[in-house]
């Protein structure tokens, strides 16, 4: 081990920070969070450093460095740009034993300061020696995005209750069982929640029986977006790090199930193309059966699980039968696919709304307000379009909607095999039907459509003949 990892206690100790510039503004504002006494030295000062000493947050000494400036502080900072005046703060420092940082140069410096990320009072130090810093720069964001932002309030709480809890569970064995308890189950959850009263209570609940808090199992119901891992939010890969058990739609990939922790059990469940289907009460069941054995239950879903993913059934059977629930919003196909074509779903001249829509089967279509659907400047989104694009197409333009309307059909959106389709309205079928395009598909239809033929950035775009026909909107066409 080449350093010794020290957390110093710097409330009101005196620490000098040598240089004006943006750098040491940096390392003045962690060593403010810490309550440092800090004292700032430089010829000049940035208008970051300027506004702390003008609020009295921290004391400046004006002009060139002066060897009595090391008096009495503890810790110094070198952040100058000159190297040889580093090292003389550093050597000097040194001789009157002095720990010093001189900034990005680990060979004059006796401490480091780590990469950190902070849940305080829960602190995570990241060094690599001064051999990497970008690396573990790049470490501290993957662990970053893997701590839960609640942790912070969680071992406030803890630590308000710690004698309490010491004095409640004597024995250590069942302590530790106690404080995994608070971590994994629903005081962290309310406080997720932002309930932290509701938190509180359910503590003091805990140290108030006197049996071991048994864990309760939740379910958390995530959604996955449309496919790509990079569109999961940091929530969704927490929860999926945390699951006991995940029940997850036969579309979503491996890639994200690898998220998944190592050991969590994986379950299919939904159809994917022909294949069987477990019907939602049998979803139901198993979301039932893995809560009541106290497990942590992640329901994943394509896309968004309020979207047309029957989350809200989910939702109201696990609160009619007790078992406590989170719901992580994911990117749905409509958003995501829009994205990946360059097409703006709004638009101030063309589209004052947007409508989601689901034509999954000849009944739901013939359910459809078509009148409502055909009216102008409104962007249509279709989820599980592709079978009834002919009915689709008919009912539209029956309705009124120009045939010349442009469409964008999107196969497999944000997925490496993600293929666009443009065109417009009058020769959607036959256009799809030509490229066979399959489920999953999302069309969008409207005059925004037509900004894929010129801003679509992903993937394949299918060309065919008639491209050059569908003008493109007027402000791109101004601009080209
Ligand atoms: N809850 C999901 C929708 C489920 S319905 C969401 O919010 O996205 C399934 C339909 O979503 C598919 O038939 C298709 O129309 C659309 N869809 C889902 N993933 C898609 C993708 N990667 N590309 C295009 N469409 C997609």
């Amino acid at each position: 081990m080449q350093l010794y990892p020290l957390f110093a206690d710097l409330s009101d100790r005196p620490v000098l920070v040598v240089g004006g510039g943006d750098v040491a503004a940096r390392k003045t504002s962690m060593l403010l969070k810490a309550g440092a006494k800090i004292t700032v030295g430089a010829p000049v000062l940035g208008p970051q450093l300027r506004e702390w000493v003008q609020q009295g947050r921290i004391a400046y000494l004006p002009g060139a460095y002066q060897s009595a400036w090391l008096d009495g502080v503890w810790l110094v900072i070198a952040a100058t740009r000159s190297r040889p005046l580093n090292a003389r703060i550093a050597a000097e420092g040194h001789a009157l034993q002095r720990w010093v940082n001189v900034v990005d140069d680990p060979a004059l410096s006796s401490f480091q300061v780590p990469a950190l990320i902070d849940r305080s009072p829960l602190l995570v130090a990241i060094s690599s020696g001064g051999a990497a810093p970008m690396l573990a720069r790049r470490l501290r964001e993957r662990i970053e995005s893997l701590l839960d932002p609640a942790l912070g309030s969680l071992l406030q709480l803890a630590q308000r209750y710690r004698s309490r809890i010491r004095a409640r569970y004597a024995d250590l064995g069942v302590r530790r069982r106690f404080y995994d308890w608070l971590h994994d189950d629903i005081v962290l959850a309310s406080l997720r929640a932002s309930q932290p009263a509701r938190a509180e209570q359910q503590l003091v609940a805990a140290l108030d029986d006197y049996q071991e808090p048994k864990q309760q199992g939740s379910v958390v119901l995530v959604g996955a977006g449309p496919g790509d891992p990079g569109l999961l939010t940091l929530r969704a890969l927490r929860a999926l790090n945390e699951a006991d058990v995940i029940l997850h739609d036969a579309l979503i990939s491996e890639e994200i199930l690898d998220l998944a922790r190592r050991d969590a059990t994986r379950i299919s469940v939904g159809k994917r193309g022909g294949g069987t289907h477990t019907p939602q009460p049998s979803i139901h069941a198993l979301l039932l059966e893995h809560a009541k054995a106290g497990r942590r239950v992640v329901r994943l879903k394509g896309g968004d699980p309020f979207v047309f993913g029957r989350g809200g059934e989910e939702l109201e059977f696990l609160r009619t039968h007790g078992i406590a629930y989170e719901v992580v919003p994911g990117i749905t196909a409509a958003v995501a696919c829009a994205a990946y074509t360059g097409v703006p779903l709004t638009h101030r001249d063309h589209a004052h709304s947007v409508r989601l829509v689901t034509a999954h089967c000849q009944h739901s279509v013939d359910d459809l307000d078509w009148a409502e659907l055909a009216r102008e400047k409104q962007t249509l989104a279709i989820y599980m379009g592709v079978g009834q694009l002919e009915k689709l197409t008919q009912q539209l333009i029956a309705h009124g909607r120009r045939a010349a309307t442009p469409f964008v059909l999107v196969e497999n959106g944000s997925l490496p095999q993600q293929r666009t389709l443009t065109g417009t309205l009058g020769e959607l079928p036959t256009l799809a039907a030509r490229h066979a395009i399959g489920a999953p598909a999302m069309l969008i239809l409207g005059e925004v459509a037509a900004h894929a033929e010129v801003a679509h950035w992903y993937g394949e775009l299918l060309s065919n003949p008639s491209h050059q026909a569908i003008p493109a909107p007027r402000h791109l066409a101004d601009a080209a």
